[in-house]
């Protein structure tokens, strides 16, 4: 596997029109979803299979599950193939695109704008570290030395894991919780849908003891 195979599938989820409505309760969500089935299946053709079982979700469910997903601290699919579909497909809902990272925030996971979880982060031309909402992409600075998820700063139970071009996947000792990301004094300018795809391949070659401590 590459780093960047599921490029661009990410790329063309982003690509899907926005959906207008988080507020007034999703109008229109069962369609979403399917549209965002249509995209995966297309993009990941091994996929379809499991895709083709998705499609046959009642909207009633579909909601019950988007709900769930939605409070804190978030709700896992038990497929997680399902739990993808449901968040790209609250993404076309939530996100908004090309606006300048946030001047201050929390030094934590949780996003100041919808309160969902970061799902990835950076450093700047300077050095600086942002958090990366993964439902809205709202941006905003948090420390380079801490983990976001459980507060831990000692420098020793923080480590990261490097891969090419900047990416790198950070882990906490302590919680045990990862957070992958690039610099950008490598990887040049932001590319979401590329560090989303390096995230989930990153992920699974740590999990899968590839890259040893
Ligand atoms: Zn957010
Ligand atoms: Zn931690």
């Amino acid at each position: 596997m590459n780093l960047f195979d599921l490029e661009p599938l990410f790329r063309s989820l982003d690509a899907l029109p926005a959906a207008a409505g988080a507020a007034g309760g999703y109008p229109g969500f069962a369609e979403r979803f399917r549209e965002v089935l249509e995209v995966i299946a297309c993009e990941q053709p091994d996929w379809a299979e499991r895709i083709r079982v998705l499609e046959e979700l009642d909207p009633a469910t579909l909601e019950r599950l988007r709900n769930r997903m939605l409070e804190p601290p978030g709700y896992e699919a038990d497929d997680p193939l399902l739990g993808f579909a449901l968040r790209q497909t609250l993404r076309r809902y939530h996100r908004h695109e090309g606006e300048k990272p946030l001047e201050e925030g929390p030094a934590e996971a949780v996003c100041p704008q919808c309160g969902a979880e970061a799902d990835v982060a950076y450093l700047d031309a300077n050095g600086f570290r942002f958090a990366v909402c993964r439902l809205c992409d709202t941006r905003w600075p948090v420390p380079r030395v801490r983990c976001l998820y459980c507060g831990e700063e000692q420098p020793k139970k923080l480590e990261y894991y490097p891969y090419e071009e900047g990416y790198r996947l950070y882990r906490c000792k302590t919680c045990g919780r990862t957070l992958p990301a690039v610099d950008l004094r490598e990887a040049g300018r932001l590319d979401l849908p590329r560090l989303r795809a390096a995230a989930v391949e990153m992920q699974a070659l740590y999990e899968a003891g590839a890259v040893e401590e």
